[in-house]
């Protein structure tokens, strides 16, 4: 019996790149590869990149430098190693990658992996390749479904891609131009995905999209299904506890998505909706196209209908133009909504997008200065609300063995890990437990004894939190 070859599949960047890694790990499944967590035993090495943060190319020649080495000591030892760069950088960059990184034997884009076999195939028979194009075929209708082994390995929460691309162009962003046009996935096939799932044990979907709440795809009975269609008919399906989905655009948050918020348990009280600024002029320089009320009105909607949701944001400091007044603008937008946590940058321009063109950019130490003011604002709010979580009870789904013995570590409604001291039959299971502590951003607590919620019944709502501002 021939031995199976290794595939080590690094991922940087998002949730979309996550799931992206997974299906090329499924891709190359049938071939005969088995993924290993050590660079340096694989016979091929895939870095699946992001554009999004800053000096990404960068990272990503120094990540190939450490590649080479490694390459390097297994011809030595008589063995070849194939290396690829996936994603982001490898669509905007393409073939100017294996020119100053010769290591490289094949580079390609997002839409391409489900050709990797056969990718790989022309690069053993006419040496290094590059394929960049954004191909006419569904590559999700190519994609090998992962073994209930694979998925199980993989734990109890999963994605499942339901739309890639966007349409928006805002001007910081180099998606629409590496992912391309808006694309949704039709419905029957994001079902029958999370059906397969779910019949391997996998209790928690996350639906994701560059744009996800722009979901518009085909639906089984010929109309046009929308993201709030969606969630509701995943809802149904057997073994699906817990919803999610992930990215969002405030321009797309409409009254039937917000309305599900309100009408499906199964959907968790978080919500990621990145603002980026609560400047109204930096908002439209940016092209976002909605307005710091338009979002604060958003967040009020949402609230009345979950009035326990939980709000991140994504926010840029030092875009092009911005002045103090405008900083202190998006430092009072986030005292007004009160995030269970956020992320934050500073704008770094990104080659081929109009931001990097505007007169005005800000210099680099004012970026400085404000990113660490404004995540000092977003930690103090994190830590507060971790604190009112003390003494709720939440359902926790529970996801493996703990650090310590006797200890299973779960996640909480709010992805907060919650170890407990509790029995390693309910991993992967849905249990009440009551928090009794909050250390850093984990919540400690003690397993309610009482039976696993179904996914048909409905679960106590908690009060609202502790969000400032609720
Ligand atoms: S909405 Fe804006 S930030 Fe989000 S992917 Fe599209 S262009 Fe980028």
């Amino acid at each position: 019996m021939t031995e199976p070859r290794k595939l080590y599949v690094k991922s940087f960047g998002c949730q979309m790149n996550v799931y992206d890694s997974r299906r090329m790990a499924d891709t190359m499944a049938p071939e005969g590869y088995v993924e290993t967590a050590a660079a340096e035993d694989a016979d091929l090495i895939i870095l699946n990149t992001c554009h999004i943060r800053e000096r990404a190319a960068e990272k990503v020649y120094s990540e190939l430098g450490r590649v080479r080495v490694m390459k390097d000591a297994a011809a030595a030892a008589g063995r070849n190693v194939v290396v690829a760069v996936a994603g982001c950088v490898a669509q905007a960059e393409g073939g100017e990658i294996i020119r100053r990184a010769p290591v490289v034997d094949l580079v390609f884009g997002p839409q391409s992996y489900h050709r990797l076999p056969e990718l790989l195939a022309r690069t053993a028979r006419d040496g290094k390749a590059v394929d960049t194009e954004f191909p006419a075929d569904d590559k999700f209708d190519q994609l090998a479904q992962p073994s209930a082994a694979a998925i199980r390995a993989r734990g109890v929460s999963a994605f499942v891609t339901v739309q890639e691309g966007c349409d928006k162009f805002c001007t910081f962003c180099v998606v629409p131009y590496t992912r391309g046009a808006e694309v949704s996935r039709p419905a029957p096939k994001i079902l029958a995905e999370i059906e397969h799932l779910a019949v391997a044990g996998v209790r928690e979907i996350t639906l994701i999209g560059q744009n996800v709440n722009a979901y518009h795809g085909d639906g089984p009975d010929g109309r046009t299904w929308t993201l709030p269609r969606l969630l509701a008919r995943a809802a149904q399906i057997d073994g699906v506890g817990r919803l999610r989905y992930t990215t969002s655009h405030p321009r797309d948050m409409n009254d039937d998505l917000i309305a599900v918020h309100r009408d499906l348990p199964e959907l968790m009280p978080q919500l990621h909706l990145p603002v980026q600024s609560g400047s109204d002029r930096i908002l439209a320089a940016m092209n976002r196209h909605h307005t710091r009320a338009d979002y604060l009105d958003i967040v009020r909607r949402l609230r009345q209908a979950r009035p326990d949701l939980a709000l991140t944001s994504d926010f840029i400091v030092g875009f092009p133009g911005e002045t103090e007044s405008d900083f202190a603008e998006t430092l009072s937008l986030v005292a007004d909504v009160g995030f269970s946590g956020s992320f934050s940058f500073k704008y770094s321009r990104r080659p081929g997008t109009p931001g990097a063109e505007m007169d005005d950019q800000v210099p680099e130490d004012v970026k400085s200065e404000r990113l660490q003011r404004l995540q000092d604002v977003i930690d103090r709010q994190q830590e507060t609300f971790n604190r009112s979580c003390v003494g709720k009870r939440f359902d926790v789904l529970f996801e493996k063995p703990g650090r310590h013995k006797g200890q299973i570590v779960g996640r909480s409604p709010y992805l907060q890990p919650v170890p407990v001291a509790a029995p390693q039959s309910l991993i992967g299971k849905i249990a009440p437990v009551i928090i009794t502590e909050a250390v850093g951003n984990s919540l400690l607590g003690t397993l309610v004894q009482r039976p696993e919620r179904t996914p048909e019944t409905t679960p106590e709502r908690e009060p609202a939190l502790l969000c400032a501002g609720a």
